[in-house]
């Protein structure tokens, strides 16, 4: 069974909806990379991270992504030149999305952004999958693989062929028929970059 999950940043301002969401069409990941946390510092969310670093996401289609209202305040930035597309809430910095491209049509959401109650999170997403877990802070969390595992690796391909086929003609939120991203992105300099992530040292 599919579901049509409310999507919503910590404040409101930001509404959607995420359409066709289940264990078989998405991926919960929790991942502990250094890029992962370094954005969720510099949009001011370090609340989203969980004691060792982590980052809780929901990989969806991209195309299954609707924004209802306040899209047009989002913003958008890459770690690096070549970083993922990483666009947040301009009102509280609750992430929207990361993404890639055009032709590859998944976006990685904040499972805080999502509207379901704990308790049915596992009827809605299957089970979270730790990656990166080499990044983690004060050492790697029972169960989560050090880069990403196999079993990991195959699911997201089998995954992205899947959300390949069903965009389709489908328009993006995230991206415009030639490609090019709809929020443009700033590109962090790189010692902003490493000043983000040298916060990781000062982490317990
Ligand atoms: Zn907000
Ligand atoms: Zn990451």
């Amino acid at each position: 069974m599919t579901r049509t999950l409310a999507l919503r940043c910590r404040c409101g301002e930001v509404t959607g909806q995420v359409e066709g969401v289940s264990p078989a069409t998405a991926n919960r990941v929790i991942c502990y990379c250094d890029d992962c946390r370094a954005f969720l510092r510099l949009v001011e969310r370090a609340d989203l991270l969980d004691p060792h670093g982590g980052v809780d996401l929901v990989q969806v289609r991209g195309t299954s992504v609707r924004f209802a209202r306040g899209a047009d305040g989002a913003l958008c930035v890459r770690l690096s030149p070549r970083g993922m597309y990483r666009r947040y809430a301009a009102c509280c910095g609750t992430p929207l999305g990361n993404t890639v491209s055009l032709g590859l049509p998944f976006a990685g959401l904040s499972r805080a952004s999502l509207d379901v109650d704990p308790a049915d999170e596992l009827r809605a997403f299957g089970p979270a999958i730790g990656c990166n877990a080499r990044f983690a802070l004060g050492g790697a969390p029972e169960g989560a693989h050090p880069r990403a595992s196999l079993a990991l690796i195959a699911r997201s391909v089998r995954r992205l062929a899947r959300w390949k086929l069903a965009s389709l003609g489908e328009e993006s939120a995230y991206f415009d028929g030639a490609g090019a991203p709809r929020v443009a992105p700033r590109v962090l300099a790189r010692d902003e970059r490493a000043a983000l992530r040298a916060l990781d040292m000062l982490a317990p």
